[in-house]
């Protein structure tokens, strides 16, 4: 079975509790949305920060996604209708 080979000292055995007594700091809230927040931080729920957007948030991102998807989607389906209608047409021509 391993074993310590030496006695941890009494300094380094204290070490382990000198971060005992720390405490967060004070908890704000936005002005923006009143979500609970660290002082100097931007709000990750609204994306302000003093009154002002700084950040755009998860929910904005996924929703602007999913318009790009969207359009995607339907340029690709135009693009095969217009195919599509290509084909039929050469056939009937020839
Ligand atoms: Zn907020």
């Amino acid at each position: 079975m391993p074993v310590p080979k030496r006695k941890r000292s009494r300094q380094r055995r204290d070490k382990r509790f000198a971060n005992k007594g720390l405490s967060i700091g004070q908890i704000g809230l936005c002005t923006n949305c009143d979500f609970p927040l660290l002082s100097h931080t931007a709000c990750k729920e609204c994306g302000f920060y003093k009154g002002r957007k700084v950040l755009t948030t998860k929910s904005e991102r996924g929703a602007k996604r999913s318009v790009i998807n969207q359009t995607r989607v339907a340029k690709q389906e135009a693009l095969e209708a217009q195919m599509q209608q290509a084909a039929t047409g050469t056939q009937q021509g020839s």
